[in-house]
């Protein structure tokens, strides 16, 4: 059983008198410890794929479901539940809380996650060493660098131990080496982690790293293609 699976997913905004459709129709599986990436230019749909497949919007039609769960038969609080245990979060602009500090940006994501067991320091110690911030844990997000920061929020989609990585342009306000560190964190919790990855990216580079490239253009999927991952498997 796939552990992602989009069925005809549609969605149209509504702007006053004017409809915007943003995804038309679109149909994937996703198998369990794929790495994927979806690329398509700006306005393609990707983002509005993004937030539906996280559950953070509905589709106008069309169904998502994760682990078999269909995300339109579960209630709201069901859903939250999913989206917190099941699902880490990696955005563009990192999202860190400005008030606190790399470490506890990542600790009260555990908490926010609801787990019944304590966090595992060991492991936080583990994944910290293995994104190379172990040394940067007391600043505050203000005080390191964008790379830094987006590997703190690695680190904070990765301590709840989510089966579902979903990445929206986590390299998009990065220079290329800290891209570079980024993509192979990801590819690492992939292969480490064995993590089901969905990155969205808007680079044709940065998606060539992944299992399979699923590209978008005006809100449809237009081809699918080996990336790398695979090829190197082979
Ligand atoms: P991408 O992430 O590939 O840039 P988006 O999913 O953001 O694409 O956008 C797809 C289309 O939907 C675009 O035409 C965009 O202008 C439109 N769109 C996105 N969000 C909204 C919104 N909240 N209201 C109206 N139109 C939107
Ligand atoms: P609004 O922002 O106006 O509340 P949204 O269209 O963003 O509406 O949807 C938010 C609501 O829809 C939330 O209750 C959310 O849990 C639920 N929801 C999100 N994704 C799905 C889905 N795939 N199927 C059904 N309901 C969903």
């Amino acid at each position: 059983q796939p552990i992602i699976t989009a069925e005809n997913l549609s969605k149209v905004y509504r702007t006053g008198k004017i409809d915007v459709p943003a995804l038309r129709n679109v149909s994937f599986t996703i198998e369990s410890g794929e790495f994927v990436s979806i690329v398509g230019p700006s306005g393609s749909g990707k983002s509005t794929l993004f937030y539906i497949l996280g559950g953070l919007t509905r589709p106008t039609s069309g169904h998502v479901s994760i682990d078999g769960s269909d995300f339109s038969s579960l209630t709201d609080s069901e859903r939250t539940r999913m989206r917190k245990t099941k699902i880490g979060f990696v955005f563009q602009r990192f999202n860190l809380l400005p008030t606190l500090t790399a470490i506890q940006n990542v600790e009260i994501a555990y908490e926010i996650s609801g787990r019944k067991e304590p966090l595992d320091r060991a492991y936080l110690e583990h994944l910290t060493q293995l994104l190379g911030i172990s040394g940067r844990l007391q600043h505050r997000p203000s005080e390191l660098s964008g790379g830094e920061q987006q590997r703190v929020a690695l680190a904070r989609a990765l301590v709840t131990h989510p089966a579902i990585v979903l990445a929206d342009e986590p390299t998009g306000n990065l220079d290329s080496k800290n891209s570079d560190a980024v993509l192979d964190m990801l590819l690492r919790s992939n292969r480490e982690l064995k993590q089901t990855v969905l990155m969205i990216t808007h680079n044709p580079e940065a998606a060539a790293i992944a299992d399979r490239i699923l590209h978008m253009r005006d809100g449809e999927i237009t081809s699918i293609e080996a990336g790398r991952g695979q090829l190197a498997a082979r």
